[in-house]
């Protein structure tokens, strides 16, 4: 797997930042990356809404658009640089008329509508902390969110406050203000007309002095591996977000934009409102479900030029049109705009680069990020090799290393001290070292678990990887879903990317169940592509097929067939689940399960 490579369709050849930096021709230090930002005028410090909105019209940009919200039923409404900072200071006034100042936490639950932009960005203006939360949580989840972040004001529907918050409305003293975006035919009590309230407001607002180490986000993680932390970010993370926007995803500002993520996640707000809006790009934003041929048909008549996803969505569009059949439907769509696609949020199986090359003639480039390191740390750029299965690797101004681990699976600390792995190849946990400006700050209410996450000046991912001679990081799992196997230690990632290659396989997780004689064995959970049925003969073929690829000691003992893995509202398989589910252990926090209400 590490010798095999692809340059990606032409895009080899295009010169990028990352080309440039490489040969030498472009220098690189978070410095020089604040430089490049403008801050706030006379020298009042460094606000996220200034350099993404007000910056590019006071350049003379206000002209271009920086929105394009495509609704559900496809209306779409375009939103210039102009009117977004108009709409964003009208936002930031009515929050000031409110009592709202900075520091105090603002939070959103709604769908991909302009008012959601709109509230991020006045929020920011105000110094206010944005939180926001993924609509389709259920009711407890979101109380449980609001609640942990001590959220002021909440930005909402009238629909979604009644069927998640009003109930429960009386359980959250610290909720002043619910402010309900669209139609109110019958006002709830103690909520007050979010279109109302902008429509009184001034447009011009004056953003207060921003100290870069101002808190502006607070992000609760995915939840895959317990209780969601509230990640604190600040406006000086917006340098970070900035850069490597243009080194990992090659923006420019003639591009469009297109971010999948929900802006409940970190990516749909790093990568899905922040960075490129930095760049002054225009910004597709679909409210609509995943479908497929929704998904081709908004790449197409939007002409967007870079695409930015996660697995499991590439993983939906592989199994409607899977490799050795005419892809007909991606086809019939016009996608020459479109230079490349960056992933993140899972690993990214090999088996989705080669489809993607095949089927799209477009390369897919992974990334590997964290809610707590608030921007790409690792990367197959634009415009470098890429190596199917890999990251990538450390984008300019990021050091990453691979720990030695202890019997605990995480790095080993002895005496303060860590033991960085030289050796190509080696595995260990992931680390990186502080140091970055989108760097979490902390985890609200929870500073020793903050403090748990470093050792001898590096941060630890809970991840486990390794390094390949080139610098190329490889992912084998996070910490917890590593499976012991007679003395092996086995990555679910490798096995799950084998068993894709079946042409049965749509999707897999893969876990360890524990077994007297080896300790654990493996065992996977399979989802199966249309036209195939979960009998005992394809299993018995599965197994055969991942024996004959990875040896009896690493493929699955046993398969399950499971159309429904379990997976987070950001589209990760939860591996403890499939455990949990498995041995009859409690379910844990399941608050970003899928189905959760
Ligand atoms: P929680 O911390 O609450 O358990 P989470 O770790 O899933 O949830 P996020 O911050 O959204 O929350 O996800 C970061 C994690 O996602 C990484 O630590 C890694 O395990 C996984 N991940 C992200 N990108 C990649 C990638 N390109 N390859 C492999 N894994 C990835
Ligand atoms: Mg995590």
């Amino acid at each position: 797997m590490d010798s095999e490579s692809l340059t990606g369709s032409g895009t080899a050849a295009v010169p990028t930042r990352l080309t440039d930096y490489q040969r030498g021709r472009l220098t690189f230090s978070w410095e020089q990356a604040r430089q490049q930002l403008d801050g706030l005028p006379g020298g009042r410090g460094l606000n996220i809404a200034h350099e993404a909105v007000d910056r590019h019209v006071t350049a003379g940009h206000g002209d271009r658009l920086a929105l394009r919200c495509i609704a559900a039923d496809r209306t779409v409404t375009a939103i210039t640089y102009t009117e977004l900072a108009r709409r964003s200071s009208r936002f930031a006034n009515v929050l000031r008329a409110l009592g709202v100042g900075g520091g105090s936490r603002v939070a959103s639950l709604l769908s991909r509508c302009p008012e959601l932009y709109t509230s991020v960005l006045g929020t920011l203006k105000n110094t206010s902390v944005f939180c926001p939360l993924f609509p389709a949580f259920g009711p407890a989840p979101v109380e449980e969110r609001l609640r942990l972040g001590e959220v002021k004001v909440l930005v909402t529907t009238d629909e979604l406050y009644r069927r998640k918050v009003a109930g429960r409305r009386d359980r959250l003293p610290e909720l002043e203000h619910v402010l309900i975006v669209g139609p109110s035919p019958d006002p709830q009590p103690g909520t007050e007309s979010f279109d109302g309230l902008l429509a009184d407001a001034s447009e011009e607002f004056t953003i207060p002095d921003t100290d870069p180490e101002d808190m502006a986000l607070l992000h609760f993680t995915s939840g895959t591996t317990g209780t969601p932390k509230g990640a604190i970010h600040v406006h000086e993370a917006v340098v970070a977000h900035h850069a490597t926007a243009g080194f990992a995803l090659d923006l420019r500002p003639e591009d469009v934009f297109w971010c999948t993520a929900d802006p409940g996640w970190v990516t749909g707000t790093s990568y899905g409102i922040i960075a490129p809006l930095t760049h002054g790009v225009t910004l597709v934003v679909d409210a609509g479900e995943y479908d497929a041929r929704r998904w081709y048909d908004v790449l197409a008549s939007e002409r967007v030029t870079v695409w930015y996803t996660a697995p499991t969505a590439i993983r939906m569009l592989m199994r409607v049109s899977p490799r050795g059949r005419p892809p007909d439907l991606p086809r019939s769509f016009d996608l020459s705009a479109l230079r490349f696609i960056a992933s993140v949020g899972e690993p990214l199986n090999p088996e989705a680069v080669r489809w993607g090359q095949e089927i799209l003639g477009l390369p897919i480039h992974d990334n590997w990020w964290q809610t707590e390191t608030g921007c790409i740390m690792i990367a197959n750029f634009a415009g470098t090799e890429i190596r199917p299965g890999s990251m990538g690797r450390p984008l300019p101004g990021v050091q990453a290393g691979v720990l030695e681990r202890g019997r605990d699976g995480r790095a080993l600390v002895e005496g303060g001290r860590v033991h960085v792995l030289d050796e190509p190849g080696a595995e260990g946990e992931l680390a990186l070292r502080p140091g970055w400006p989108s760097m979490f700050r902390g985890y609200l209410h929870a500073e020793e678990r903050y403090r748990a996450c470093f050792a001898d000046g590096w941060y630890l991912t809970g991840d486990i990887a390794r390094c390949d001679a080139d610098g190329y990081y490889w992912f084998v799992g996070r910490a917890d879903d590593v499976i012991k196997s007679a003395g092996h230690l086995i990555g679910p990632f490798e096995v799950e990317s084998t068993l894709m290659e079946h042409p049965a396989v749509a999707e897999a997780g893969v876990i360890g169940r524990p077994d007297p004689v080896v300790g654990e064995v493996v065992k996977a959970f399979v989802s199966l592509k249309p036209g195939y049925d979960p009998d005992t003969r394809l299993a018995r073929d599965i197994t055969a097929f991942a024996r004959r690829r990875l040896g009896p000691a690493i493929a699955p003992r046993e398969i399950a067939f499971d159309q429904h893995l379990p997976k987070t509202r950001s589209g990760k398989v939860m591996r403890r689940l499939l455990r949990a589910r498995e041995l009859g252990l409690p379910e844990g926090d399941v608050s970003a399960l899928e189905e959760a209400q």
